[in-house]
């Protein structure tokens, strides 16, 4: 069931007011969403190129370990040179799986990181600056990102959300934005009583409704309730954003779905 109409207008106001506050703050206080090791998150912060490859990394582990990745591996090789990226796959499989690896699926962001480089040099002139350059609609941005192997549209919704609201690229057609089909966002649009489906379809079309300007403006909060508060197991719901607002299905999980598939290590889901 979902929540009534009242109690889901103000479960959006809430986000949207959490949302508000989170794009007034510098990138690298939001919550932790980029990496700890100052170095690594000035290099996404600085290299369209590294920002794209952590972008590929979020994939199943926690969100400081994808963004640290390509500063890790710019470590490991001594460089980040995109040619040698392409054509060096030996090199770069061997840096990104020597022990402890660099991530959890070693052979395949190796692989990945590899084909977004040539991408890169075939089709952008070997400058990641220039998929989001020329105000494209947020539609034209999520597709040239879900262009590259390694990213789906979920991946691509953070993206594109992150290029918006922290790195101040200019994104038309936003209304036709959404959230990420993400594990986090999908526990809280649950218990939230945004969505009684855990459809992708249900979740877009619930996010298009609490923000019809913006869908995937509230991605970020919703993001971070779920990590912050609404964990699968202990919900803090005396603590969250939106404790006084919402109904709390706390019974509702996704945690047979995808995210049991992905913690089963013990790690976060990364997005
Ligand atoms: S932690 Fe509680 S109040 Fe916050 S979103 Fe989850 S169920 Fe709702």
């Amino acid at each position: 069931m979902r929540a009534n109409a009242e109690t889901r207008v103000a479960v959006a106001a809430a986000l949207s007011a959490y949302g508000a506050e989170l794009a007034s703050e510098d990138a690298a206080q939001v919550g932790g969403a980029f990496t700890d090791i100052p170095e690594a998150d000035a290099l996404v912060k600085s290299s369209p190129e590294a920002f794209l490859l952590a972008v590929l990394f979020t994939q199943g582990v926690p969100a400081e370990r994808a963004w640290a990745g390509p500063y890790l591996l710019s470590q490991r090789l001594g460089h980040l040179d995109l040619r040698a990226l392409a054509l060096e796959r030996g090199a770069v499989d061997e840096a990104v799986c020597r022990r402890p690896a660099l991530h959890r699926f070693k052979h395949t962001m190796a692989h990945w990181t590899s084909d977004a480089a040539a991408r890169l040099l075939d089709r952008y002139g070997g400058d990641a600056s220039a998929i989001w350059a020329g105000a494209p609609t947020a539609i034209e941005l999520t597709e040239r990102l879900s262009a590259f192997r390694g990213i789906g549209r979920k991946k691509a919704a953070m993206a594109v959300e992150i290029l918006t609201r922290h790195f101040g690229v200019e994104v038309r057609g936003l209304e036709c934005g959404s959230v990420a089909y993400d594990v986090q966002v999908r526990r809280v649009f649950l218990r939230s009583g945004l969505v009684d489906r855990d459809t992708p379809g249900d979740i877009d079309r619930a996010a298009a409704e609490a923000c019809p300007a913006a869908p995937g403006s509230l991605d970020l909060a919703t993001w971070l309730v779920g990590r912050q508060w609404c964990h699968p197991a202990h919900a803090l719901c005396g603590e969250c954003r939106l404790g006084a607002v919402c109904p709390r299905f706390i019974e509702r999980s996704v945690e047979g779905v995808g995210a049991r598939r992905v913690s089963a290590d013990g790690t976060a889901p990364g997005r």
